[in-house]
């Protein structure tokens, strides 16, 4: 193994994000579950190792993304440590306490290193940094909704402010101005920055051009902290370029299913496509799952697949309207609807994979987490992208693996739910 790149992830769709971003400059990317317990049995330029460690206490992100720091630094080439790239939310969902300062500053010491950047820029997903302070589409990030999330509340756009709150090194800012005049401004100004004592620069980004000047400047810095977008501008540095090889994955074979516990306005339209295509449904009543039945509803919807997986996908949801979810949620507690769904979803998909299924795709964050882990899924190679941000990917295995995609609740186009498999085919 020789990676050039790796990455920690503190969650999971994120990385696949990630991943996707990596492909599409032409690095060939494995992306694993947790931290693997023995050196990787793949020939790829970049791992992405998927952390949950966003919202977790601090002190565990920590110790969660040192041992992903250390087993990373034993896949480099001849014993050299590849760059090292966090990756957070293109929202910098954090508070105070943490997760991304306290991640930051202790790679940067395990690293032996002075100084890093911060952007969570990602244009594609009208995710901006100007002068310091992120927008989230056309509106600063503590007026975009993220100023109620329920663990992460962003209630300050100025990330100079946020990361200097998280951490006891000193917070500066590259501006638009300075990345627009390229690699030796930019690196003229890190080289102020660092004289000044200035540990962690906020980089201004508005567009994909400016990742692209960004990332010749990043060559050889040993910590990059950022959301999915710088990761565009990286590949280049290792003498790479967008290739289709970088996104090949084996042939698909298999039957064909989709599991779908997303309850976003998005995956409630790819649901209600996929009916209209006539292709065979079945909804999974979060209520019929009470009372210790959720094993024989498993075992009622894989028998009604069984026969007609031959003829072409079939799609089992759980997928609601918000006033549905609600209701739901008021009769069993949000985390106890979402547990008891998630659960059965995972039974079905293991279910499904168990009849044949070897190209499967999954909607919803944490129903993703929890089908991959039903799966025993442990490392997923990232191949073609399906729509911004959701690529296939393909897990080895026995008779040829499981090639999957792990589709995010708002992620995706309406006919997602077939287009998926015409892009596999
Ligand atoms: P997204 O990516 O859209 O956020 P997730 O899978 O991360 O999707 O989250 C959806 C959550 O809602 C999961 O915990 C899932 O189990 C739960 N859920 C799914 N369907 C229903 C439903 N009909 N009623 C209540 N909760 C549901």
């Amino acid at each position: 193994m020789n990676i050039q790149l790796g990455c920690i992830a503190d969650d999971f769709t994120g990385a696949t994000d990630l991943a996707n971003n990596l492909v599409r400059s032409g690095m060939r990317v494995v992306q694993t579950i947790g931290v693997p317990t023995a050196p990787l049995a793949a020939d790829v330029d970049a791992v992405v190792v998927a952390l949950k460690s966003r919202t977790i206490p601090a002190a565990e992100a920590v110790a969660q993304s040192l041992e992903a720091l250390k087993w990373l630094q034993a896949q480099g080439h001849n014993g050299q440590s590849p760059q090292i790239y966090f990756k957070y939310c293109s929202t910098f969902d954090s508070t105070p306490e943490g997760n991304i300062g306290p991640v930051t500053e202790a790679l940067m010491d395990a690293l032996g290193t002075d100084f890093t950047i911060a952007t969570p820029a990602f244009p594609d997903n009208g995710r901006t940094v100007f002068k310091g302070y992120l927008f989230a589409g056309n509106v600063l990030l503590n007026e975009s909704g993220m100023q109620n999330h329920p663990l992460t509340p962003m209630t300050d756009a100025n990330l100079v402010r946020v990361m200097q709150a998280q951490t006891k090194r000193k917070v500066g800012l590259i501006d638009y101005k300075t990345v627009a005049q390229g690699e030796g401004a930019i690196r003229e100004r890190i080289a102020l920055l660092r004289a000044e004592g200035v540990g962690v620069s906020v980089v201004d980004a508005t567009s994909n051009d400016d990742l692209h000047l960004l990332g010749p400047a990043l060559k050889g810095m040993p910590l990059v902290t950022a959301g999915s977008g710088v990761a565009i501008g990286l590949p280049a540095n290792f003498g790479l370029k967008p290739s289709l090889q970088a996104s090949q994955l084996p042939a698909a074979c298999g039957l064909q299913a989709v599991v779908s516990g997303s309850c976003s306005l998005a995956t409630n339209a790819q649901v209600a496509h996929f009916k209209a295509t006539d292709r065979p449904a079945r909804a999974i009543d979060p209520a019929s799952l009470m009372h210790g039945q959720s094993n024989a509803v498993v075992q009622q919807v894989l028998a009604w697949a069984a026969p007609l997986l031959q003829g072409g996908p079939v799609l089992v949801y759980s997928t609601a309207e918000p006033d549905a979810v609600k209701a739901v949620q008021a009769q069993l507690g949000v985390a106890e609807a979402g547990a008891l769904v998630e659960h059965a979803l995972a039974a079905v998909a293991r279910g499904l994979v168990d009849l044949g299924v070897q190209q499967l795709v999954v909607a919803g964050g944490e129903t993703s987490g929890a089908c991959v882990q039903a799966l025993g899924i442990a490392q997923l190679q990232i191949g073609p992208q399906i729509d911004p941000g959701v690529p296939w990917c393909h897990a080895p295995g026995d008779n040829g693996g499981v090639h999957i995609t792990l589709k995010s609740g708002n992620f995706g186009t309406e006919d997602f739910f077939t287009k998926a498999f015409t892009v596999l085919a």
